[in-house]
């Protein structure tokens, strides 16, 4: 299968956003924050160029291996209830739930190994929420994308206008404090980047493989 492409035109949707945003912005405004628009978009496509070197089926393996660490966890604490508890597994997108790098097509195929943990999940009423770095505009068609693969979405954030001026993870942070904020207990965080799962809100977090950044 084709690699990255899907990735690139990601970066390139959120360069030209990034682009659009900083002629939007009062030159004062912006000052400050400019700083981290073109890092974001930099890292995606040398992301893309480097991921060629990644053999799907190891992949898929290294995938396994972590989901199936995460499983003994999630049916104990899936069976653990407490009277007025709403439990949630947040996710990220690119490359943990989808085959990003390595489904150039749409809808992008899901993760399969990812996909059973949440439908094990889902299928006992575990809320599944996905925060992913991907801009606004690409809402619509992400979530038809991991609906259609089986995916039940309880909620789906995407990067706003002004979370282009912050950090990743602080930006995912931030989202899982608002999930919180509507009364869930996030039971686990997958994710495949460190910026998925660092600023804690989570009560086990689970990395899968990003081969020191090759894939997004
Ligand atoms: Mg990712």
């Amino acid at each position: 299968m084709t690699r990255g492409t899907w990735t690139r035109r990601i970066a390139l949707t959120a360069a030209a956003t990034a682009a659009v945003t900083a002629m939007a912005v009062p030159a004062g405004a912006q000052a400050a924050p400019a700083t981290g628009i073109p890092t974001v978009a930099t890292a995606s496509v040398t992301a893309a160029a480097a991921a060629e070197d990644v053999d799907y089926a190891t992949w898929q393996a290294d995938v396994r291996a972590v989901m199936d660490q995460a499983r003994p966890y999630l049916e104990q604490r899936i069976a653990t209830t407490t009277p007025g508890e709403k439990k949630a597994i947040v996710f990220d997108i690119d490359n943990t739930t989808l085959e990003t790098d390595f489904g150039f097509s749409y809808p992008q195929p899901a993760n399969k190994p990812v996909l059973d943990i949440a439908k094990y999940a889902q299928d006992r009423g575990v809320a599944l929420f996905f925060v992913t770095a991907r801009p606004g505009i690409l809402s619509g068609v992400t979530d038809y994308n991991l609906k259609v693969v089986g995916y039940k979405v309880n909620g789906l954030y995407v990067r706003g206008f002004l979370d282009l001026f912050k950090d990743v993870a602080a930006y995912k942070t931030a989202q899982r404090v608002d999930i919180e904020k509507k009364g869930y207990t996030i039971i686990a965080n997958i994710g495949n980047s460190a910026t998925d799962l660092s600023g804690g809100h989570a009560e086990k977090t689970y990395k899968l493989p990003d081969y020191d950044g090759q894939l997004s």
